[in-house]
């Protein structure tokens, strides 16, 4: 079949987590494939940089989660091994939370109802364990072995080094600015200096999701949220190297969570995060952010230095029901909305990558997107999934 210049089959737009792993997954299929990204590779201004992401397994979120981090890990361990270097490093994840967590709850009942490993630890066997945290008689942790971090930056340059490898195109500094229909029903989508046309287009734009739907009026919150790296303190360093990645539930819905000193200080992060409207003007990280996480890190880990050595600000694009939005354009079923991981979807970029490939290749969504199409009057998804949760 002949091809014009800027014709393809399709178009991705986005070249961040999702969208890379897309573009990935859609290099396996027949046909040409093309990423538009407004900026360029693993830039610092959407929602997948910042060295590292927790992936857990024991989901606090709910328990229909489950399947698709497990999928998601298996999908991990292959690009580890074909990329030949490590994205996903197996450390284990410790939740805690008061007593009556509803959140360690649900993490233990997602774990119970798929046979995954997981151990309830008592108050002595915590800290003996875990000797980089401080706990209370109050608490109650739940070690969750399968879990770990994944090193989002090597995931983003690795999916898109693998599908440019098999003919997938990058255009950075490429937004999408217009899209419309043509006469035989393929989308025309324009950047300031280019028009392109695609049987199919996939929008993975994250934080820029409102803008670009406006019509829809979807149900978003765009959050800034920044994250802050601490180095151990003389002597203390062992402890932080070898903790796993952590999220801590607080009483009033708070939490906050952190990855181990892989060389660059202990990350944490907390829920204080400041809603904006517009990704592109983003106000510096606010007081109350940091003194939030030196309260949490004075209380809980208390052998961290007292100043931060970085901080780093990331976007959230929240749905009111915290889950994700996975669904066909209600206005035009050749574009797929693949977006709004409401602050805990890189773990399942991989996953989701493959199930949405799949779904622009057939125009079909199938059964495991279920859960993250667009509510509908008669079948609002909160009844099906039931959240209420957090994540990190
Ligand atoms: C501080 C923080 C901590 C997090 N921690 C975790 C965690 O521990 N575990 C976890 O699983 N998840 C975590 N997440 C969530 C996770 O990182 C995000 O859900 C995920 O990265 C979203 O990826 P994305 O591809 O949808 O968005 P992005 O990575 O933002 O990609 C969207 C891309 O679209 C581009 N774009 C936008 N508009 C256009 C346009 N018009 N044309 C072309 N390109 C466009 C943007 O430039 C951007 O590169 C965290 C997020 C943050 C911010």
């Amino acid at each position: 079949m002949g091809y014009r210049r800027r014709e393809y089959d399709y178009l991705v737009v986005g070249g961040g987590g999702l969208g890379t792993s897309v573009a990935y997954f859609l290099s396996h299929l027949p046909g040409r494939t093309l990423v538009l990204e407004r900026f360029y590779e693993n830039h610092p201004f959407g929602s997948s940089h910042g060295k590292t992401r927790i992936l857990r397994t024991a989901y606090a979120e709910g328990s229909v989660f489950v399947p698709l981090v497990l999928r998601a890990r298996e999908l991990w361990k292959d690009l580890n091994r074909e990329a030949g270097q490590q994205i996903f490093r197996p450390t284990g994840v410790l939740l805690v939370g008061r007593r009556d967590s509803p959140e360690v709850d649900r993490a233990r009942e997602s774990a119970r109802s798929y046979g995954l490993p997981y151990e309830l630890l008592s108050e002595e066997a915590a800290p003996r364990r875990f000797p980089a945290f401080h706990f209370t008689s109050d608490d109650v942790a739940l070690w969750d072995p399968g879990g770990g971090v994944l090193f989002p930056e090597r995931a983003i340059h690795s999916y898109r080094r693998l599908a440019f490898q098999r003919g997938v195109r990058f255009r950075w500094n490429s937004p999408l600015e217009r899209w419309d229909e043509q006469a035989d029903g393929r989308i025309r989508v324009g950047t300031p200096n280019r028009e392109y046309i695609a049987e199919r287009v996939v929008l993975a734009v994250g934080a820029w999701l409102p803008s670009l739907t406006r019509e829809l009026h979807l149900p978003l919150r765009v959050e800034q949220q920044t994250v802050f790296w601490f180095r151990p303190r003389p002597g203390d360093q062992h402890r932080f190297r070898t903790m796993p990645a952590f999220v801590w539930y607080g009483s009033r819905g708070e939490y906050f969570y952190g990855t181990p000193d892989l060389g660059n200080g202990v990350k944490i992060g907390g829920s204080q995060g400041q809603a904006i409207r517009n990704p592109a003007r983003r106000p510096p990280p606010s007081a109350r952010e940091l003194r939030s996480v030196q309260e949490f890190r004075d209380d809980r880990l208390p052998g961290l230095s007292s100043r931060a050595l970085r901080a780093v600000r990331c976007l959230y694009t929240n749905t009111p029901d915290r889950n994700f939005i996975v669904d066909l354009h209600p206005g035009n079923p050749r574009i797929i909305l693949a977006s709004a991981c409401s602050g805990h979807g890189f773990k399942f970029v991989s996953a989701l990558g493959e199930l949405i490939a799949t779904a622009a290749g057939t125009g079909k969504l199938s059964a495991p997107l279920a859960p993250f199409r667009l509510p509908s009057p008669r079948a609002p998804r909160s009844a099906f999934l039931g959240l209420k949760g957090r994540r990190g």
